[in-house]
């Protein structure tokens, strides 16, 4: 079977800076792969190409059978079936978390009200935070803001989702909240990739781990070969 994401031979310069060098992955359906490597290594700037938040300097990203990385493929149709999940929520400030969730199905999927509501009630209750759909995002702790954002990347229906450190901003009691949902979605056979420094969730969800340093990916293993105990 095909991957459904295949990185070839790519580079990523910011001006002279080489942030990515020679990376090389592909990603199968439903499987899980965490990210991991120092700051700066170019675990961000890697999972941004996936769905062309970055651009590559060279070298090509195949996504469930359309190359991302043609200046010509209309990206809007890519990011639809790609869902994102940020560091910092990225939710929008002044539209409730029920509006949150529904405002790109009916937009971008044409879909009607009622339905985009009924998902995004039911996303919302997969999260645990339905009782908050009316609430706004500065009223949610950060573990609920990152679980609206989760749910959010989900009322698309996405066949892949990446995770950028989505447990970096929260404070240390409402991580495991938002690692919990995430290892739902795991287990449901969401195809993820996750950036974090979460090794114990790496340890636990991981079907491989990617090492990077310096741009270039170092190593790709099993979690047990990662972690094995000396
Ligand atoms: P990581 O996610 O591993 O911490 P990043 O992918 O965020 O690393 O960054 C990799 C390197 O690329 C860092 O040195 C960072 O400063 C640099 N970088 C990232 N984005 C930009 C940008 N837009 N312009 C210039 N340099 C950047
Ligand atoms: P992260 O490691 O989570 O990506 P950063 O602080 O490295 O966070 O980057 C935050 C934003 O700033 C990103 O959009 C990144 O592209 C940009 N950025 C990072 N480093 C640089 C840089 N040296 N010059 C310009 N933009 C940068």
């Amino acid at each position: 079977k095909d991957p459904i994401i295949k990185i070839e031979h790519v580079y990523k310069y910011f001006g002279s800076f080489l942030a990515l060098e020679d990376i090389c992955l592909d990603v199968y359906e439903q499987e899980k792969i965490v990210i991991i490597g120092p700051s700066g290594s170019g675990k961000s700037t890697l999972l941004r190409t996936i769905n062309q938040l970055e651009t590559v300097s060279s070298g090509k990203i195949i996504v469930d059978g359309v190359e991302v990385t043609n200046p010509k493929v209309d990206m809007t149709k890519v990011r639809m079936r790609v869902g994102m999940v940020f560091q910092n929520f990225n939710l929008f400030p002044h539209k409730t978390v029920l509006e949150n969730l529904t405002l790109a199905p009916i937009k971008l999927k044409k879909m009607k009200k009622e339905e985009a509501e009924e998902i995004a009630y039911s996303l919302l209750e997969k999260v645990g935070i339905k009782d908050k759909a009316h609430s706004y995002p500065g009223q949610l702790s950060g573990g609920q803001q990152q679980r609206v954002a989760i749910a959010r990347a989900l009322a698309m229906n996405p066949k892949i989702m990446l995770f950028d450190e989505p447990t970096s901003a929260l404070d240390p009691e409402m991580i495991g909240e938002v690692l919990d949902v995430m290892k739902n979605l795991a287990k449901d056979g969401m195809t993820m990739v996750v950036v974090t420094h979460e090794m114990g969730f790496a340890k636990e969800v991981a079907d491989r781990v990617v090492f990077m340093d310096h741009g270039k990916i170092i190593e790709i293993g099993t979690p047990e070969h990662f972690f094995k105990n000396p």
